[in-house]
């Protein structure tokens, strides 16, 4: 039969040898193999109770973020929203009132602020688009958990603790991160 491109391999089916025919040899082989394993050292580790030190570009659970004097930075412009190309994230804008100002740093704030962890795919697109540096993506994985609905985590559960009265628990929120440049 003639062949439509001369990349055609020709295979030989050739009769098993009598090595072969009793898997002998490939047994050995497969247990040696298995037993050279004993010796080197175990890629695994005990975690949680150990744990890998991240890569510097890795990005896990997001983070809401304050400024020094714990305002909230978010001004509810949307374009975290907007940039999410897996549409995880939802939001609702109030206006700050008179008194608030200890609160929000913009006239604007999220009053709802809602991400679907399970839309998520962790690209950071948000971060990048943020122009008030208000949302960052951490050094933390989103924990796991039997119910869909609890992956939905609001306002409360994204924002950093405040800098001043939980000034440990901020600096561990914000890891080695350095603050970006805002507009
Ligand atoms: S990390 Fe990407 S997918 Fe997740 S919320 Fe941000 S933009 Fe959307
Ligand atoms: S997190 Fe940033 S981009 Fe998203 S609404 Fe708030 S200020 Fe705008």
């Amino acid at each position: 039969m003639q062949a439509l491109t001369n990349r055609v391999k020709q295979v030989s089916r050739k009769p098993l040898s009598f090595w072969e025919r009793i898997y002998l040899p490939a047994i050995l082989k497969g247990m040696f193999i298995t037993f050279s394993h004993i010796f080197k050292k175990r890629p695994t580790i005990n975690y949680p109770e150990k744990t890998r030190p991240f890569s510097p570009v890795f990005r896990g659970l997001h983070i809401l973020n304050r400024d020094e004097e714990g305002r909230e930075n978010c001004t509810a412009c949307g374009l975290c929203a907007v940039a999410c190309p897996a549409e995880a994230i939802t939001m609702e804008a109030a206006e700050r009132k008179a008194g608030e100002e200890n609160l929000y740093r913009e006239e604007k704030y999220a009053a709802k602020y809602e991400i679907n962890m399970l839309r998520c795919i962790f690209c950071g697109l948000c971060e990048e688009a943020c122009p008030k540096d208000a949302i960052y993506l951490s050094e933390t994985f989103a924990p796991a958990d039997y119910q869909r609905k609890q992956f939905i985590y609001n306002k409360n559960e994204l924002l950093i603790p405040h800098p001043i009265n939980e000034p440990e628990a901020f600096k561990k929120a914000q890891g080695g991160r350095v603050k970006r440049e805002t507009v």
